[in-house]
């Protein structure tokens, strides 16, 4: 196997895939308009919960993002180059950079476009707003959603043990929180209908209240009065596991079954 695989596109989408194998080349090079990810959602969804990468290797790829920790130990999230677990409980806490993440996604945030939203606005209304900016469906976005929810319901999902079952099976111990009145951001992004397989086509949201105590997986919520920005992001680079689970594992074509039930907590 090489050390180190890159394929990059045409134009100004730059896809990357890279193998994290220690001891070989200079990282990848990335910028801030670069969205990072290690490993992939089928990985994921298939149960590989471990991975070989820790918050302290992954913050130089970006301040803001999403995703999850070893043996899914609860929601991820980054905020300002700060990593936050969300607990199976909703609660929230810093995590320390040795920690292993086995799937996440993050970006350097910039402010490309800002829209205000004063209107009541739930999650559907709130992306069909956020899509009638982009310039194109089929670029990557980080999306930031900053103000106040007259509800917000989020989730967070126990730790496992091996041998690990599937996200599926695991997202059916998760645990509900729902908030009312309760201003925060909103953490997400928006990847193109082409990620299949590797990430989640479509909006991802993990939500942290101002307060930094609370947060999770965003099943649902009303916007009542926030301010959306929208950071362009044209390349995307993979970093592929260098980890038996990752190696050994069937991730087939296409999006893994069950994916929209385990996004949409169903
Ligand atoms: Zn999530």
């Amino acid at each position: 196997m090489p050390k180190k695989l890159m394929l990059t596109s045409l134009g100004i989408l730059a896809i990357a895939v890279v193998l994290t194998a220690p001891g070989c080349m200079p990282a990848i090079r990335t910028d801030r308009d670069t969205v990072y990810q290690t490993s992939t959602i089928s990985a994921l969804m298939k149960g590989v919960f471990d991975g070989d990468m820790t918050l302290g290797e992954l913050r130089p790829y970006g301040d803001f993002g999403l995703g999850t920790f070893q043996a899914l130990d609860g929601e991820m999230l980054e905020l300002d180059g700060k990593f936050y677990r969300a607990n199976l409980d909703g609660s929230i806490m810093e995590v320390p950079d040795h920690t292993y993440t086995p799937f996440a996604v993050v970006t350097f945030f910039d402010n490309d476009m800002v829209v205000d939203l004063e209107q009541p606005t739930d999650l559907s209304q709130l992306q069909l707003h956020i899509d009638g900016k982009l310039v194109s469906p089929n670029y990557f976005y980080a999306v930031k959603v900053k103000g106040k929810f007259s509800s917000m319901k989020t989730r967070s999902v126990p730790v496992q043990v091996k041998p690990y079952p599937t996200l599926t099976d695991a997202v059916k111990n998760q645990q509900v929180t729902e908030l009312h009145d309760v201003e925060g951001t909103m953490i997400g992004f928006r990847c193109p209908p082409y990620v299949d397989g590797v990430n989640v086509p479509g909006y991802h949201f993990h939500f942290i209240d101002s307060a930094r105590k609370t947060g999770g997986h965003v099943l649902d919520c009303v916007a009542s009065g926030v301010r959306v920005t929208i950071d362009g992001t044209p390349s995307f680079v993979l970093g592929l596991q260098d980890t038996k689970g990752f190696q050994r594992v069937n991730l087939g074509a296409g999006q893994p079954e069950g994916l929209q039930q385990v996004e949409q907590g169903k």
